[in-house]
């Protein structure tokens, strides 16, 4: 097929898509268990082709406002009344009915974000996951008796804050809805979650399917821009608690808002995580990290192995090395087995990591590979960039310093350990970091001495809903994921009550 018949191929096998994923269905904010619109509305596009998948609602202060009244009517009503155990229970039936849609749901996932179907499927799995481990945490909480005094019984109580606003970003639409609706359901909150009015599908769908297991009102989902919806949600009084997932921009703006009312905050934010690869490493494991960990999702990932700091004994095999594996994806429809590149999610960001490529030439370092868009004419309208490779690079360079949010790796290299360890932690974020070594010894070590929330050794990855996730520094305050995440959807309530002595 010649590259303007596939191209045409690929327009209308995602035009078939749009019409098979959404036959039947509305996509517009799920508000007191039911989906509403309004009248102004918001195209989600298809990054492949660039065309409109379908529209979606703007909520404004108003729209926010019912979503809030609903999720406090549902949590002085039923919701309030419900045990860990009764929780868990519909957070597992949740489960269920998601895992008969898992399909349907991988493959809205797909056309929003321009993710690899297979790669998609598994983000919802791990959506899943992370709602079933939600399930069991929520019947292991509870409060502490303190034994401080005889004649006083001292308790605590975990209590949920009763509405929580929640923020997600474009990058793992469903995968995020999860991490935030799973503990703060769990906890016992209502929530009012707002997703990226870029890649609104798969929440909306997710809460649609909740509509038989949880009360109306329990999860509400606001659909339109930040400065419309976002802010509305932030500023509302009535909103007790905000976690936020996103960049340290609108993060910062989200904690000053919350700040005029005390509401407490969680932040997810960026990152510029370095991957540190020892000379005793095995290259094979270092180039899978540092390939895996800025090509996975087209290098949209907020916890991205974005520096690779490597050793000067084995810095010039690992950059052939990694230059080979750059120039091995196959870029091409995500709907495809064989693609393991899809394109950027959105045009804003195509421009921003494309910019990022001439700020790096410009600033002296080498280009060795990709950043480009592929010649391929079949990809021309879809927001593709071949993987790219930068050596000569030093710290202080911007490609260095700031998050791109794209398929790009820079490489420097390094001669002594506390060298690779302050190269490593002169940034301003602390999200991530990877360790590559043979050596477990140095592989602790290391792991103690890099400012950041996580941690990966030989590897990039896996993230388990088991473990706490959350950054240092600029990256955020925190934690979703884990334990850790549900404390953040409680409060602590401390109850004395006297003992009179007994009279018997
Ligand atoms: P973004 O900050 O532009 O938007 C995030 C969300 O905030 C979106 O839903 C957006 O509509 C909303 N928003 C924007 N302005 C707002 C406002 N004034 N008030 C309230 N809400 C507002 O981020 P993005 O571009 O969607 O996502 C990319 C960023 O997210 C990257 O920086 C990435 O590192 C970060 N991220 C962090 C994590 C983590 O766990 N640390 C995970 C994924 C993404």
């Amino acid at each position: 097929m010649s590259g303007t018949n596939k191209r045409d191929a690929i327009r209308e096998r995602h035009l078939q898509a749009h019409s098979d994923a959404l036959d039947g269905l509305v996509i517009d904010p799920w508000i007191d268990g039911q989906s509403v619109s309004y009248e102004e509305t918001t195209p989600t596009r298809d990054p492949v082709i660039g065309e409109q998948i379908t529209t979606v609602s703007v909520c404004d202060d108003a729209a926010v406002d019912s979503a809030v009244a609903a999720a406090w009517d549902a949590y002085d009503g039923a919701w309030g009344d419900t045990t860990p155990t009764d929780r868990s229970q519909r957070l597992l039936e949740w489960v269920g009915v998601l895992e008969n849609h898992l399909s349907e749901l991988a493959l809205l996932e797909c056309l929003d974000t321009g993710k690899p179907l297979a790669e998609a499927r598994g983000e919802v799995e791990g959506a899943l996951s992370t709602l079933e481990y939600y399930a069991s945490v929520a019947r292991t909480q509870h409060g502490s008796q303190i034994p401080a005094q005889k004649d006083l019984h001292m308790y605590t109580r975990a209590e949920p804050y009763g509405v929580v606003g929640q923020i997600t970003p474009w990058n793992f639409p469903a995968w995020a809805a999860a991490w935030k609706l799973g503990p703060a359901l769990a906890a016992g909150n209502c929530s009012v979650l707002k997703p990226s009015v870029h890649t609104p599908l798969t929440t909306v769908r997710m809460a649609q399917l909740s509509a038989e297991i949880f009360p109306a009102g329990v999860v509400n989902v606001v659909t339109g821009s930040g400065a419309t919806t976002g802010s509305a949600l932030t500023e509302h009084d009535d909103v007790r608690k905000l976690s936020f997932t996103g960049s340290g921009a609108v993060g910062t703006e989200v904690m000053r808002v919350a700040a005029k009312r005390i509401a407490p905050v969680t932040l997810e934010l960026g990152g510029k995580s370095p991957l540190v690869v020892f000379p005793d490493a095995d290259l094979e494991t270092a180039v899978d990290a540092a390939a895996a960990g800025v090509y996975y999702s087209t290098g949209e990932i907020c916890d991205a192995l974005s520096r690779a700091i490597v050793h000067e004994d084995v810095h010039d095999e690992f950059v052939a090395q990694l230059v080979d594996r750059a120039q091995s994806y196959t870029l091409g429809d995500p709907l495809d087995d064989d693609t393991t590149l899809g394109p950027l999610t959105n045009g804003d960001q195509f421009e921003t990591v494309s910019n990022y490529i001439e700020i790096g030439q410009d600033e002296g370092a080498t280009l060795e590979t990709g950043g480009g868009p592929p010649s391929d004419p079949a990809l021309a309208d879809g927001h593709y960039l071949e993987p790219a490779v930068f050596t000569d690079v030093e710290n202080e360079m911007r490609i260095a310093q700031e998050e791109i949010f794209g398929p790009v790796q820079t490489v420097q290299s390094f001669q002594t350990y506390e060298d690779a360890i302050a190269i490593a932690n002169d940034t301003e974020f602390g999200l991530a970091g990877g360790i590559v070594t043979e050596s477990t010894s140095l592989a602790h070590r290391a792991a103690a001495d890099i400012d950041a929330g996580i941690i990966y050794v030989n590897a990039y990855g896996p993230i388990r809903p088991e473990g706490p996730y959350g950054g240092f520094k600029q990256s955020g305050i925190g934690h979703d994921l884990g334990e850790a995440a549900i404390d953040h959807y409680q409060q602590t309530k401390t109850v004395y009550v006297n003992l009179d002595e007994p009279e018997l």
